[in-house]
């Protein structure tokens, strides 16, 4: 169902204002410096998906950046933003945080006096289409060129920006990334293959964000008793592998079905995909 349309509403530094009049100064080091990080959490018919993993994440971020905000004080504004923006109703929305280091004169280092500014936006999203559920998306593949500390959910996104408009001038959907011949992950999803029916990702280091969708797809697999390998995985594997499939907040769990132009695991998306897709689904109803 759709949510009715009133004037948007923001949360900006402790207040609630309509999103037209919320304005960031130009000395906002997430604008000068993307010296941020952000969060987006899965609002289904009001109920926030997973909000303790995005959260839990969320901090660790601010605390490896070391700008002091309590993620979990954010929680009831999450709540709240849902509330004001009518959006307890709709099928799909999604919160949004940004947390920048402050307002200062433009230097690299922190500065001593600045408080962070905090972002938080409720908005409704259309959701993953049943269309790409059931017959999946193409992609590209692309070098991975991001820093070495991708694991941090920063809003510095330009390699993937780029990445991601690379996949739409090539008449595809995704990007899949890779690093010295390794398959990293999306420009803005994780990556998985099923190869000899094992789930195989990338391990939860410094090279992929460690994605709550895709904690929650591992925990889901094993529970379904599929054999699943966080794992250095080759391109080679991506090429020949008898599934791939894509994860995220708001697209769910996404079959690859071609890449690089050529049909991947027969072109259709595969049992062990389905399969997921149906305990996520199910995951998503009962949270
Ligand atoms: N990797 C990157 C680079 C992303 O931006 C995202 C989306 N936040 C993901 C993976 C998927 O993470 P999540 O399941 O938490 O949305």
């Amino acid at each position: 169902m759709m949510a009715a349309m009133s004037e948007p509403v923001v949360h900006l530094n402790g207040e609630y204002v309509p999103l037209a009049s919320a304005s960031i100064p130009i000395e906002d080091r997430g604008f000068l410096f993307a010296d941020a990080c952000y969060e987006v959490t899965l609002v289904v018919e009001g109920r926030c998906i997973a909000i303790d993993r995005h959260l839990a994440r969320l901090q660790r971020g601010l605390d490896e950046l070391r700008i002091d905000v309590d993620a979990s004080a954010l929680e009831p504004i999450h709540h709240e933003l849902i509330r004001r923006n009518e959006l307890a109703g709709a099928s799909f929305a999604s919160v949004y945080v940004h947390i920048t280091r402050g307002v200062a004169p433009r230097a690299h280092a922190f500065p001593a006096n600045a408080s962070p500014t905090v972002l938080l936006r409720a908005q409704e999203i259309t959701g993953p289409s049943p269309t790409m559920i059931e017959h999946g998306t193409a992609a590209i593949t692309a070098a991975d060129v991001r820093w070495g500390r991708v694991d941090i959910k920063t809003t510095g996104l330009l390699p993937n920006v780029l990445a991601q408009q690379a996949a739409v001038d090539a008449g595809a959907d995704d990007v899949i990334l890779h690093r010295d011949g390794l398959v990293t992950e999306g420009s803005h999803t994780n990556v998985f293959a099923v190869l000899d029916d094992v789930l195989v990702t990338a391990p939860a280091d410094h090279r992929i964000l460690p994605g709550v969708t895709r904690g929650i797809v591992l925990e889901l697999a094993e529970g379904a008793g599929i054999a699943v390998e966080q794992r250095e995985w080759s391109t080679e594997e991506l090429t020949a592998a008898d599934e791939v499939l894509m994860t995220s907040t708001t697209a769910g769990v996404r079959p690859i079905v071609e890449i690089d132009g050529r049909g991947v695991g027969g072109g259709r998306r595969g049992r062990i995909t389905e399969r997921l897709q149906a305990e996520f689904a199910a995951f998503v109803a009962r949270a």
